[in-house]
């Protein structure tokens, strides 16, 4: 099939040269869809011209004559206009102004300007007002774009303008969905969409405009979720039509491999290995997301499925998000997987010259079963004899891009591939996030784990607290000290977390403080992590980096700052470093007072809930989108118009409109996708 035609560059509008393309990149504007997509923040009224005696505060269009214009303030000269209508008068004030714009706003002339009225020290003033001519026609709802300093709201309502007059030859890059694959009542032409996004007509209701909530936003949104649906769709379809070696564990392998566990296998992990086990005897290549709470153990199901692997003959490349994390596995899986005969290997940074020459060498020579790293794994150098199998822990670290590349590695066929995450997210999320993955859940945590004792605490009593950790860490264990300082930089808390460090250094004499965050190199987080590992530490001070998946058993007490700040999601995943030795373990909440009534009703619902599942429904209740798919976790999932969230109750209707595009109009779906994902159109290629 021919690739979908592309939307012109913005450089064909016209008065877009290379500069002003250069500040519309910054807006990630590059194209006309581009432009047609760049939504506004928020629409406001201007179809009603307010007189100037009702005008007393808020945002609002008004119209009048100039009676007088100065420029006031030696240092700082200061545009001054009075503006007059019938019914009274208002000043206009400009600090920064172009000296055209003083030659005419001469007496006598007529404005309407739209701006924010308030009442200073010489009465009503408006500062900064969008100035219009008074001849000019009513305007309407008029949209607010996100704009840079550069690159202002006039500049881009002129080119969105003529970016709409372009759909007007119906492009061929614009896609055309056929009206039925809609839900009743969402369908309006693509074109006549984009242009109502840009100029609802007049008396649309804006408040659910500026909530993204009117049915021309939902009608935009549908399609998106469609098109990102398709991808996966598509994905699904690709992966079922290419190959993947059959991989057979046998019974005695199985029974060699759980014998030599210090522990027996929970129900919930035979259930989803059992689940992973009939994926990887099919030639067809597996795609499954093996989710399940911190603890609750992903990584001997996944050694598991390296051994089906080892058994078919094939490879397996295991990829953890730090090195440090890569190193912890590689021991781990040593010691289950080496004694029968699996050759585990571990690819680090620190390996150089003739070490790593050979590593990469017995690696292509299928001289090494499994071979574990960061995204390391996927250099070019790393050759594979027969890579059957790609293990990724923690997946929202990883990009697509990534992912694929080390698929592409298995040369002839697609191998099977499993991902591992402790994010807990509700399922219908799961969907948009993980679409093309089938699901395997580990709803229980092994035996005999005591749930972390948690508790909420003021930082008024903070000095019970370190009485409390004095005694702990005489008694030879260790504790976490969690500082958090979210919507800061990395360098404030890092900062933050130095200052801590220092603090409780001084007030704890003796206790041996050490410190990790997320700007030091790698090398020298993961020398602090081995020290702590080692015992030599006795008190971490950490930033949220120590999140994913370190194992220190002796470590059974976490003392998290500002935990008020924090999603429950987060928190939970915080406190599952702690509770993982024998013993009773804690984890203490600090808080700094006053608490709000949804902090303190949220903190104790973690104090109760143990459930990463519960607890995600629960952020998503109480503190909406955000928190789940924040920036950090969303990795690869970039939307336009559609919140996945706020439009969730779209996505059965999106899947069902997916699944009869694809048997009744196949046809439509590429220039939907390149349309919407643009350069994500990536994500179709296995
Ligand atoms: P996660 O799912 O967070 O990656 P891990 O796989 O690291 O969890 O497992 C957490 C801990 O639980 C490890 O120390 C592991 O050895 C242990 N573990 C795993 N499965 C069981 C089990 N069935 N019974 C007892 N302990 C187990
Ligand atoms: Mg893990």
């Amino acid at each position: 099939m021919a690739a979908p035609a592309a939307p012109p560059s913005v450089l064909k509008l016209k008065g877009v040269g290379t500069a002003l393309a250069s500040r519309l990149a910054r807006l990630n504007i590059h194209d006309i869809r581009d432009l047609l997509l760049h939504a506004p923040s928020r629409y406001e009224d201007r179809s009603r011209i307010t007189p100037i005696a009702e005008a007393r505060g808020g945002r609002v269009l008004i119209e009048g004559e100039v009676v007088r214009a100065e420029v006031a303030g030696r240092r700082k000269p200061v545009l001054v206009c009075r503006l007059q209508d019938r019914s009274g008068s208002i000043e206009l004030r400009f600090f920064h102004y172009a000296s055209s714009l003083r030659n005419r706003l001469l007496p006598g002339t007529r404005w309407r300007c739209y701006g924010e009225v308030k009442t200073g020290r010489f009465g009503k003033e408006m500062i900064h007002p969008e100035l219009m001519s008074a001849a000019s026609g009513p305007e309407g709802i008029v949209p607010v774009y996100p704009a840079t300093q550069a690159l202002g709201q006039k500049t881009l309502r002129r080119l969105i303008g003529q970016a709409l007059e372009i759909l007007e030859n119906a492009p061929p890059w614009l896609p055309g969905l056929p009206p039925s694959c809609f839900p009743e009542g969402v369908f309006l032409p693509l074109p006549a969409a984009l242009r109502a996004l840009h100029s609802p007509p007049s008396g649309a209701a804006i408040p659910l405009l500026n909530e993204n909530r009117h049915p021309i936003q939902r009608r935009l949104a549908f399609e998106e979720l469609l098109a990102h649906q398709l991808v996966f769709q598509g994905q699904i379809h690709l992966r079922e039509n290419s190959r993947a070696p059959r991989l057979l564990l046998t019974e005695k392998g199985l029974r060699r491999f759980t014998a030599g566990l210090p522990f027996e296998l929970t129900a919930a992990q035979r259930r989803v290995f059992a689940e992973i086990r009939q994926d990887l005897e099919r030639t067809v290549p597996m795609g499954r997301l093996l989710q399940g709470d911190v603890g609750s153990g992903k990584t001997v199901v996944a050694a598991l499925a390296a051994l089906t692997a080892r058994e078919g003959g094939c490879q397996c490349a295991f990829m953890a998000p730090t090195e440090l994390l890569a190193e912890q596995h590689w021991r781990t899986w040593n010691g289950w997987l080496s004694p029968l005969g699996v050759r585990v290997a571990l690819l680090t940074s620190r390996q150089s010259g003739k070490e790593r020459e050979r590593l990469l060498a017995a690696v292509s020579g299928g001289e090494v079963d499994v071979l574990i790293g960061t995204h390391a794994l996927f250099q070019k150098e790393v050759r594979f004899d027969r890579l059957g199998l790609v293990v990724v822990d923690e997946q929202h670290r990883f990009g697509v891009d990534q992912r694929m590349a080390l698929k592409s590695k298995a040369e002839g066929h697609v191998p099977h591939y499993l991902v591992m995450t402790a994010t807990p997210i509700p399922r219908t999320l799961a969907m948009l996030r993980y679409g093309d993955l089938d699901l395997s859940v580990i709803d229980r945590l092994p035996p005999g784990r005591e749930p972390v004792e948690t508790r909420v605490m003021s930082e008024d009593k903070r000095h019970l607290l370190l009485q409390r950790l004095r005694r702990w860490i005489g008694g030879g264990r260790q504790v976490y000290w969690v500082c958090t300082l979210i919507e800061e930089s990395e360098a404030l808390s890092a900062e933050a977390a130095e200052k801590t460090a220092e603090t409780l250094e001084a007030e704890l004499q003796g206790v041996r403080v050490g410190l990790v965050h997320g700007r030091m190199k790698a090398e020298e987080k993961d020398a602090v992590m081995d020290a702590f590992k080692a015992g030599g530490i006795d008190l971490l001070v950490a930033t949220t980096v120590i999140e994913v998946g370190v194992d220190v058993p002796n470590a059974g007490l976490m003392v998290i700052e500002n935990s008020e700040r924090l999603g429950l999601a987060q928190l939970h995943q915080l406190r599952g470093r702690v509770g993982r030795g024998g013993g009773k373990s804690y984890c203490i909440l600090f808080y700094r007072p006053p608490l709000s009534d949804t902090a303190r009703r949220r903190l104790a619902y973690l104090r109760e809930c143990h459930d990463g599942f519960a607890l995600a429904e629960k952020d998503l209740e109480l503190r909406g989108p955000g928190e789940l798919l924040g920036t950090r976790q969303s990795g690869d999932l970039r939307f336009r118009l559609a919140d996945p969230v706020r439009d969730r109750d779209l996505l059965p209707q999106v899947r069902e409109a997916a699944r009869w595009l694809g048997r009744h109009a196949p046809e439509a779906i590429p220039p939907l996708i390149a349309f919407w994902l643009g350069e994500g159109g990536r994500y179709v290629e296995v």
